[in-house]
């Protein structure tokens, strides 16, 4: 089968992540255990996943002139994700997300650094590349505008676009008719669609609108009903990353050909896989470990 071509917009970043038995208060030093860095972001995860799962990747995104940049480069070319269009931007450092694990919880900064650079007009300067991708899959750790405007630009190429709104944010109504996949979990559904009922949203975005429910799997609207497909199964270890490897791989077999059931079958399976490893991009699977999952 021929390798579906997908395009990724979106965030790169280093997450500098620091355990410790207690979260300092105000003005507060304590003594931490561990320190690691690991590569993350939602644009990046979601392209390393789709990757593996088999896909031919094009980040489309920015790093920092800082030694994360180098690193984060090397993630993807480590992964097998294409990184001709992951320009740096001079004198600004790659995004970083600064996270502490403490007491059985997270506290996160982000610091957007790069990723504010991947503007809309970086993404037009792309417009012949795009034009030739099977798929374009993008997220919200980009500026609105960024997300805008590519809606609009594959529509008018007539290359389906993912967007999977996460972090959650308001999304203008024309985006989400230009979009071919939308697909929030439960949180991101209920501030995009201001609190109305859920039955009532899927109904109005038949084979559209896919909103994503942890262990309990996915739900659409197949234009005649209403759709749960179960996910797989697993003992979650970290479910870090779940989304993301849950769009790739929805996306990929999406570009693949798959019909629909069949693509967010394949998704569950990956996504389920995903939460029995540690980390964001720790625990993706490749495409050997899904399809054997799925026999
Ligand atoms: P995250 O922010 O943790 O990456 P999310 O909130 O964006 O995830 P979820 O709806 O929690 O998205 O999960 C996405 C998909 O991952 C689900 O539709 C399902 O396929 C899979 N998944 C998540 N958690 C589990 C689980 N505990 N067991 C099996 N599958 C899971």
């Amino acid at each position: 089968m021929r390798k579906p071509k997908i395009a990724v917009i979106g965030s790169s970043s280093m997450d500098l992540v620091v355990t410790s038995k207690r979260r300092p208060g105000a003005g507060e030093t304590v003594l931490g255990e561990s320190f690691e860095t690991v590569p993350g972001g939602k644009g990046a995860n979601q392209a390393v996943a789709a990757a593996r799962l088999g896909a031919d990747v094009y980040m489309i995104g920015r790093v920092g002139e800082d030694a994360y940049g180098e690193a984060i480069l090397n993630n993807f070319k480590s992964n097998g994700v294409q990184t001709d269009y992951v320009e740096p931007v001079t004198h600004e450092r790659s995004g970083t997300a600064h996270i502490i694990l403490a007491e059985g919880d997270n506290s996160i900064v982000v610091v957007k650094g790069a990723n504010d650079h991947v503007t809309s007009a970086y993404v037009k300067e792309k417009r012949d590349f795009i034009e030739t991708c099977d798929l374009v899959m993008i997220q919200q750790e980009v500026p609105e505008e960024t997300v805008i405007e590519t809606a609009q630009l594959c529509y008018e190429l007539g290359v389906p676009l993912l967007l999977n709104p996460a972090p959650a944010r308001e999304i203008p109504k024309r985006v989400v008719e230009q979009v071919s996949y939308l697909t929030p979990n439960e949180h991101e559904a209920a501030l995009l669609f201001h609190g109305e009922e859920l039955a009532t949203v899927l109904k109005k975005h038949p084979n559209k609108l896919f909103i994503t429910e942890g262990a309990a799997g996915v739900r659409y609207f197949d234009g005649k009903e209403e759709v749960l497909v179960p996910s797989f199964p697993v003992e979650p270890i970290d479910t870090t990353g779940a989304g993301d490897t849950f769009n790739a791989a929805f996306g990929t077999a999406i570009a693949e050909g798959m019909d629909l059931k069949e693509s967010l079958r394949f998704a569950n399976r990956a996504a389920s896989l995903s939460v029995t490893g540690f980390g964001a991009q720790g625990g993706m699977p490749g495409r050997e470990e899904v399809e054997r999952g799925l026999a």
